[in-house]
This record gives C-alpha cells, sequence and structure tokens, in this order.
C-alpha cells in the first residue's frame, strides 16, 4: 500500500476509464481513478463503488488496504490499482481486486450539495456550487450532450461550406442601435459587449461567403424569465445568395440532423418524450409548419387575445400559440416596422419583410432574414428607425465593395439544448449561468 508520493513518478496514470473496463479480460491489471460514490465495510471485506465521469465500477478491499480505505470520505479523489475478476454482486458484471488505494484530494465531510443526487437541492444552491453539482451524472450528462450537439453543428456547416469566424466581443458603438448593451470603460472611452454579431457577419459574407459563429453574446435586459439570460451562446449564420426561406431549410435540416442523433444514440440517457417519443418520427419526417405572422393574428384574435397588425406577439399570444403548435413551427413574414434596419421588405407587400422565427411551441429559438444590402436602403432604413447613418459608416462603406445578396440567423444555443433535454429552466442548460441576480461563481 502507499501514499500519492510526490516524488513517485506517474502515480497520476490511470489506465482506463470505468467504461472501457467491460471490454477487458479477467486477470488484467488496471489502474482506475474517480470518487468514491460508496463505501461498504462488510466485515473482512469492504466494497468501494468508485464513479468516474464514465461511469461506475465496483471495487474490492482485504486488510490494511481495507483498513486505509475506511478513513477517506466518500467523494474522495481517489486511483485504484488493482486486477479484474468476477464478481456474484447483482449490480455489476466484474470488479477490481484492489491492490494498493492512492488517495489524491480527500472531500470534506460536509459537501454544499449531494453528487450523488439522492439528496435534491433547489437550482439556486447547485448553481452556487456547480462544480461539485456536475458529478452529479445526470447534470453532467447535459453537458456533454451539448458538447455532443455542438460538435454536430460544426460538421453540418462544414459539409454546406460554411467558414467558422470569431467576430469581437468588445465593440466601440452600439451595433444594432440597441439599447440592451453593457458598456465599460475602454482606455479612457466607452466600450460596449456584443449583444450579436450581426453587422461583422454581414461584413463577412462580402470575401467569405458563408460564414458561421457560436459565441456568447450579452444583453444588458433587466429579464426575469426562465429563457433569457444575460449571456447566451448564440449559433448564428449568414449565407451570400441565400433567401430566408433557404436559411429556414437549412436551420430545419440541422435541428432534424441533431435530434435523429441524440435518438440513435444509445449512451444518452434522455426521459425527454420529444428524442424518446414515438412522435419523433413523424416529426423528423414532416416539414416543419410556417405560419405567417397574419394567420397568427387571426388564430390569436378567434382566440380572444386583442393583436393588430404591427404589434409584436406578447408572452400570452406565444402561450396560446404554442398551445395549438407544440412542436417545432416557423412565423414568417413578420411587419417590417417589428424588424431592424437590415432585415429586406418583401417587395410584393412592402410593410412586411422576408423574415422569420423558429418556435418551438412557446419558446422562441431562432430570429432570421433575407438581408437589405441595398446601402440607399439601408441608409433610409436607419432613419427611419432613428439612427444616425453616420454612425453606421464603418458598416454601410462595406456594402459599397460589392455585396452580394444574402440571408442569414441567430439561433439560442441554450434555448435549444432546453428543448433537445426538456429543460423547462435555460439556467440548467448553462454552466455558470449569468441572470440579474447571479454574476457569479
Ligand atoms: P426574445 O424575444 O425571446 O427576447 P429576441 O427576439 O430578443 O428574443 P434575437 O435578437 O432574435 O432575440 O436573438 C436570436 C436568438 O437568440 C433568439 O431567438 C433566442 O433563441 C436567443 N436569445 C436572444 N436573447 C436571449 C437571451 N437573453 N437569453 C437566451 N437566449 C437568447
Ligand atoms: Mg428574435
Amino acid at each position: 500500500m502507499a501514499h500519492a508520493a510526490q516524488n513517485e513518478s506517474n502515480s497520476y496514470e490511470r489506465t482506463h476509464f470505468t467504461s472501457e473496463l467491460q471490454k477487458l479480460q479477467t486477470g488484467t491489471e488496471v489502474r482506475v481513478a474517480g470518487w468514491i460514490e460508496d463505501f461498504r465495510d462488510i466485515g473482512k471485506l469492504g466494497f468501494i463503488i468508485l464513479r468516474d465521469v464514465t461511469g461506475l465500477v465496483q471495487a474490492v478491499l482485504v486488510g490494511e488496504n481495507l483498513q486505509k480505505a475506511k478513513s477517506i470520505p466518500r467523494q474522495s479523489n481517489i486511483l485504484l490499482k488493482g486486477v479484474l475478476q468476477g464478481t456474484k454482486s447483482k449490480n455489476f458484471p466484474f470488479e477490481i481486486k484492489v491492490e494498493e488505494v492512492f488517495v489524491f484530494s480527500p472531500a470534506s465531510l460536509s459537501l454544499p450539495v449531494d453528487p450523488t443526487g439522492r439528496v435534491e437541492s433547489n437550482l439556486d444552491t447547485r448553481l452556487d456550487s456547480r462544480a461539485l453539482d456536475l458529478r452529479n451524472p445526470k447534470i453532467s450528462n447535459i453537458f456533454i450532450i451539448r458538447s455532443n450537439v455542438l460538435k454536430l453543428i460544426r460538421d453540418f456547416f462544414l459539409e454546406n461550406k460554411f467558414i467558422e469566424v470569431n467576430t469581437p466581443k468588445i465593440i466601440g458603438s452600439a451595433s444594432e442601435g440597441g439599447s440592451n448593451l453593457f458598456s465599460f470603460d475602454y482606455f479612457k472611452r466607452k466600450g460596449f459587449l456584443a449583444q450579436s454579431p450581426q453587422l461583422y457577419k454581414e461584413q463577412l459574407v462580402l470575401a467569405l461567403d458563408r460564414v458561421y459563429e457560436i459565441a456568447p453574446f450579452f444583453r444588458a435586459e433587466n429579464s426575469h424569465t426562465l429563457r433569457h439570460l444575460n449571456e447566451f451562446l448564440s449559433v448564428d449564420l449568414e449565407a451570400a445568395y441565400l433567401d430566408y426561406y433557404e436559411i429556414m431549410s437549412i436551420v430545419e435540416e440541422l435541428i432534424k440532423k441533431i435530434l435523429m442523433h441524440l435518438r440513435d444514440s444509445n449512451n444518452i440517457e434522455s426521459e425527454n418524450s420529444l428524442i424518446r417519443g414515438n412522435a419523433l418520427n413523424d416529426l423528423i419526417s414532416n416539414p416543419f409548419p410556417k405560419i405567417s405572422y397574419e394567420k397568427c393574428l387571426d388564430e390569436l384574435n378567434r382566440l380572444g387575445e386583442k393583436v393588430t397588425f404591427g404589434d409584436d406577439l406578447s408572452d400570452s399570444s406565444l402561450k396560446k400559440l404554442g398551445e395549438k403548435y407544440d412542436k417545432f413551427y416557423f412565423i414568417v413574414d413578420w411587419p417590417l416596422s417589428l424588424k431592424p434596419f437590415y432585415i429586406h421588405e418583401k417587395e410584393s407587400h412592402p410593410t412586411l419583410s422576408k423574415s422569420f422565427d423558429l418556435q418551438f411551441g412557446y419558446l422562441e429559438l431562432v430570429s432570421g432574414g433575407t438581408r437589405q444590402h441595398d446601402v440607399s436602403k439601408l441608409k433610409s432604413r436607419l432613419v427611419e428607425q432613428g439612427l444616425s447613418p453616420e454612425s453606421f459608416r464603418d458598416h454601410l462603406r462595406v456594402f459599397e465593395w460589392g455585396m452580394p445578396p444574402h440571408s442569414g440567423c441567430g439561433l439560442g444555443f441554450d434555448r435549444l439544448m432546453m428543448v433537445l433535454l426538456g429543460l423547462s429552466n435555460i439556467r440548467e442548460a448553462v454552466l455558470y449561468p449569468r441572470d440579474t441576480s447571479r454574476i457569479s461563481p
């Protein structure tokens, strides 16, 4: 028996994750590392249930090793060296016969949340100790899936000739004229945190044709909802020569690809009926419905909501619509007056715009549209909206260098994760959420 002595070479070295042990033969010597989930002492024998990020393994100890194990607090970080053998346990197909126990880091006896999940804590308490909360496999699973979905998105864009870009998050002027910007001192001037990559991604289309960005953006909104954060991850795309209908097709294809992947991954545990339910095949094989803004108004008025042309859809309107359309659907052709200056009008109905939102029930997931690329129209739209073309000079000049027509959208990635995993609060889908009352840890 040895301690993890400082001068011992390779004392941290593990040979396998617990999930890899099943493919090995009994008799194989292994070193696995993780946390003591449980310890049972039944006299001459003791059992450690060891957890790592991939799962659990049972280890059996006798003699000196058993004595040592008795003094190690649960949830301590250890390494077990031993040999695989068969077991009579109902819960495990094999176990490790321990030869040596290394204690890397003992855990305190009173932990702020129970990483096994047996004792439940409220979300605020969990977020205060997020690193420990993530030891609970139900919670870490959320972030493992999140990472898988990000990879799928990157693969999808690569297949479709999009170039990944990184636009600045520190900006010198209000990008869309919005009032939702955080500001701070930037070497004797004012700097702002970007609320979206909108203007940059449009500029990049000039040379790169199709671009996408996956990045955090910041909104100084004083909202207290289950779907808004002040820092959120956005998946933005912008593409030359496509219109908003083609962008909707791209978004739909991407989401269906993600749904199929989650359905077909056996290693993903999810009780979310969206992924595991029978309705998924229908969802994948049918086009997402497209409903015009004007049709939404008709339906809402029939349902007793008083909305007239030009009104934005309030929370209560969206809830009503979400009851009827409870999965993915597009709302298309919004009034131009509700849209930012860069959205293209519909030539056939100039009070409408070439724009869409993708909804999941009441929840807005994506906003997008065809962009205006005619610089004189952009200027008059700015003036209409009370913004000064002069302050957008750096942006507008790009449109005089041969700008292709283009379209794009922004997808709220944390909201997409809510939908995919059936989470009711966006904070569950974010490691360290930032909201009006939370700025740490
Ligand atoms: P909402 O009306 O829900 O506040 P928005 O219309 O202001 O959203 P957009 O500017 O259209 O949002 O941003 C594109 C997408 O980014 C949204 O559809 C949403 O998925 C996501 N998003 C926007 N703001 C937030 C936020 N504060 N927290 C989380 N996600 C957000
Ligand atoms: Mg929107």
